[in-house]
């Protein structure tokens, strides 16, 4: 069972359940920065969060995602739900691009109280992006945003294994990729739920959704190759209505078939074991430090007075797991 939080911390949580965006961003900040506090209230909201639907949204720079992402912000507005964006950009851990983006990003949702947006920066530790995500959908969740959207700003291997989490992932493509087509890294068509052709008003369209309907019958499963294919002019809000017919019909598919279930299941399964990973590290880390320190380690290795088995054995073996130092 999940320990109850302190009393000032239990306010915050009741206030962040209660909707309120001010508390929501700072319970998003406490997490982020990993305090104590954080972990007591994300441990406080995990119970009853779960039940927001995720929707990925991927694609090259200048596709139109942020575009696409404001026209399906104000499509889910209009069915009066409460929406909640992430934005990753792990670009921008140092050029602060990712406070940048939370400003010039959906400017006509800015003061609407049903419409939280947050930009992620790459963290300094390992996995530090997909765990801050998941932190924050929880936390988004537990502010009663549903839908939550997970905008990358590129198609990098981190952003993938983030948006690839989302319940429904969709990828952007543009007209005027031409043969480019074929230099998708495989890993973005295979997350594809959906492929939206976006900037169908510029020429090119037609071309490009033969090319990615020829390259989705040459391979992959049944499912790979009934991959729905969208057109929007995301500048324009066309196609818009039949993008969010799509998700809620991949939506209902997914449900019946467990596919649904199993992607949270894995979702769950690889955050838990990141953590994990990230913690016996941080801990072995410390406990290495204190004994005979990480340089002397890596000189025995470099010197090959040991190789890296018998090194990392021994560390293993002088770890006391329970303990934080
Ligand atoms: P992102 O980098 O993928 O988030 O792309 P943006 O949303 O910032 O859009 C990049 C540029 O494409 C902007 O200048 C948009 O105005 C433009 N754009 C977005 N959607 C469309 C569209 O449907 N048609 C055309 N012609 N331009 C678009």
């Amino acid at each position: 069972m999940t320990p109850s939080p302190a009393p000032a911390t239990q306010e915050l949580v009741d206030r962040l359940l209660a909707g309120s965006p001010r508390h929501l961003a700072r319970a998003i900040t406490l997490v982020e920065n990993g305090t104590e506090v954080g972990k007591e209230i994300l441990g406080a909201v995990y119970g009853g969060s779960g039940g927001a639907y995720t929707l990925g949204i991927t694609g090259f720079p200048g596709s139109g995602k942020s575009t696409l992402v404001d026209q399906l912000v104000a499509a889910y507005r209009g069915q009066e739900k409460k929406v909640g964006v992430v934005a990753v950009d792990p670009s921008s851990a140092f050029s602060g691009g990712a406070i940048l983006g939370d400003r010039i990003r959906m400017q006509r949702h800015s003061c609407d109280r049903q419409v939280f947006i947050r930009s992620l920066a790459t963290r300094g530790n390992f996995g530090g992006l997909s765990k801050a995500t998941g932190d924050v959908v929880d936390l988004m969740d537990a502010g009663g945003h549903d839908p939550i959207l997970l905008e990358t700003v590129g198609v990098g291997q981190d952003e993938i294994d983030i948006v690839r989490a989302a319940d429904t992932v969709m990828v952007v493509l543009v007209p005027g990729l031409g043969d480019d087509i074929q230099a998708l890294k495989a890993g973005v068509l295979e997350i594809a739920d959906l492929f939206v052709i976006n900037k169908a008003d510029l020429p090119g369209a037609d071309r490009l959704q033969q090319e990615l309907t020829s390259m989705l019958s040459l391979g992959g499963s049944a499912t790979h190759q009934a991959t729905p294919i969208l057109r929007t002019v995301a500048l324009r809000g066309e196609g818009i209505d039949a993008l969010v017919a799509a998700v809620e019909q991949h939506r209902r598919q997914a449900l019946a078939s467990g596919a649904y279930e199993q992607r949270r299941q894995e979702r769950s399964e690889r955050r838990f074991l990141a953590l994990l990973r990230d913690r016996l590290v941080e801990r072995a880390l410390k406990q290495l430090g204190k004994a005979r320190g990480i340089e002397a380690r890596v000189r025995e290795l470099q010197e090959r007075r040991i190789d890296p088995y018998t090194a990392v054995e021994q560390v293993l073996a002088e770890l006391r797991l329970g303990e934080e130092s």
